[in-house]
């Protein structure tokens, strides 16, 4: 077994842990090695081994050849004292600390007062399909934690937003919801971005939530389903967070289907992972993502999961643009700027000009928002500039919808339009982001509409 590589900040925000431990120390599978200074979360070895180094940014273990099943307990205390003791944190996103999200500590009570918990079992990525297999396997335990939540939280009602494609799926948690009063389903459309948060919010509850503003405003928490999991295998199981889920996909020998790993040792390498999906497609590959299309960043093969990764993508080789002139369009659902400019880099592409969607707001942490998600307001005038800048291409990282509004005018001007997702999606096989013919309403009813996301392909 290779060494695995435990990072000291396992989530995008907050601060790097302090380690426990030092070099040479034996650890056992669940072993607390790393503590917060900050906001962040309790980091727990997910092997026994030993130590072999600690660097600013991880602390690496040697496993022992023998790898035991169980691990060592969390202590028992309160259910919220059992979700921070396990070192909690979002799967779905930025690795939010649970406890922190859920209980107000500073003032000693619920953040919400007879408020929502909201579900975010939208997997709304494309291509994963983790999240999904998980509650499909079982239903209860998700139902189980999310009333766990809603106590601590303070809520009277808990929603689980999921997508109407996955009927099977929702078949089996309607069996269990109708004997739950407490909790119920929200049916989502089948388009990307529907598990923002405000997304989620606007679709559960009918809020529309400036872009500055948290799920609290609405008297909400929104929590992936794969979180809820690990808040219950905290309470129930004593178990620390230290095994990740998460689907690997792409060019890889045997088929773009998705492959997903259940339990898997946080800290284990992307190469390892490709290796266990059958290693990589003899055609070769572009760049390997580790997250989801939209929001994921390029990554190398040494690189360890963390307990917020949710997915290794494999994308399709880039072609050669030759250095023609590219445009980009930064958008809030899509890539960063650093992110679209190494995109056009590996195209051999040179960039030409960059446009910015004016709703796409930048927010204090650099990150952008979009101040009225699924209500583009028209792309016409940045494709008018990247025209005047002479582009060929322009590259985008819209939302379904926007880039819709992109293609209405994009090609009539002669601009060849690309999507940031592109190669990642012509790898697991799912239709380019282009035009879009789908409704986004869906009626709550599961046998009446069907979402059909229908694209064109200009590559
Ligand atoms: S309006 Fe559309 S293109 Fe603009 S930021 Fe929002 S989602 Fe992105």
């Amino acid at each position: 077994m290779e060494n695995i590589q435990m990072l000291l900040k396992q989530g995008a925000v907050g601060k790097p842990c302090a380690p426990v431990v030092a070099v040479g120390d034996k650890v056992k599978r669940g072993q607390l090695i790393a503590t917060p200074t900050g906001l962040g979360v309790n980091v727990h070895s997910s092997v026994s081994g030993e130590v072999i180094e600690i660097t600013d940014d991880r602390i690496i273990i040697k496993p022992d050849d023998e790898q035991p099943e169980d691990y060592v307990k969390i202590a028992k205390g309160s259910n919220l004292e059992m979700i921070k003791e396990a070192g909690v944190l979002g799967q779905g996103g930025a690795g939010f600390p649970t406890f922190i999200k859920i209980y107000d500590g500073k003032n000693d009570k619920p953040v919400l007062d007879h408020g929502y918990i909201l579900v975010n079992a939208s997997e709304c990525e494309p291509g994963l399909a983790h999240n999904i297999q998980q509650i499909d396997e079982d239903p209860a335990r998700l139902l189980r934690g999310i009333h766990y939540i809603m106590e601590i939280a303070g809520a009277d009602k808990g929603i689980i937003a999921i997508k109407k494609k996955h009927r099977e799926t929702i078949l089996k948690l309607d069996a269990l919801l109708k004997d739950d009063p407490a909790i119920e389903r929200h049916l989502l459309p089948d388009i990307y971005p529907m598990g923002e948060e405000r997304a989620v919010v606007r679709e559960c509850l009918g809020i529309e939530l400036e872009p500055d503003k948290l799920p609290s405003a609405a008297n909400a928490v929104v929590i992936n389903s794969e979180t809820v999991y690990s808040c219950v295998a905290a309470i129930e199981d004593q178990k620390p967070l230290i095994d990740k889920n998460l689907t690997v996909r792409g060019m890889i020998k045997g088929g773009s289907e998705a492959h997903v790993f259940e339990n898997v040792p946080v800290g284990t390498s992307v190469q390892a992972l490709i290796d266990r999906a059958g290693g990589f497609d003899e055609m070769g590959y572009g760049e390997i993502i580790m997250g989801g299309a939209f929001t994921g960043k390029a990554t190398t093969l040494d690189a360890p999961i963390t307990k917020a990764t949710g997915a290794i993508l494999v994308t399709r080789p880039f072609r050669d643009l030759k250095g023609a002139k590219v445009g980009i369009l930064v958008c809030a659902c899509g890539g960063n700027l650093e992110r679209m400019e190494d995109l056009v880099a590996k195209y051999n592409g040179t960039v030409a000009h960059v446009c910015y969607c004016k709703q796409a707001q930048e927010m204090p942490n650099g990150t952008r928002k979009c101040e009225r998600p699924g209500n583009c307001p028209g792309q016409v005038k940045n494709n008018l500039e990247f025209k005047k800048a002479g582009c060929e291409y322009i590259i985008i990282g819209n939302c379904s919808d926007c880039s819709n509004t992109v293609m209405a005018s994009g090609p009539k001007m002669g601009l060849k339009v690309m999507h940031m997702t592109d190669l990642a999606m012509m790898a697991v096989g799912h239709p380019l982001y282009r035009t879009l013919k789908v409704s986004k309403k869906v009626d709550q009813d599961l046998d009446v509409v069907d979402n059909v996301e229908d694209n064109e392909t200009v590559q």
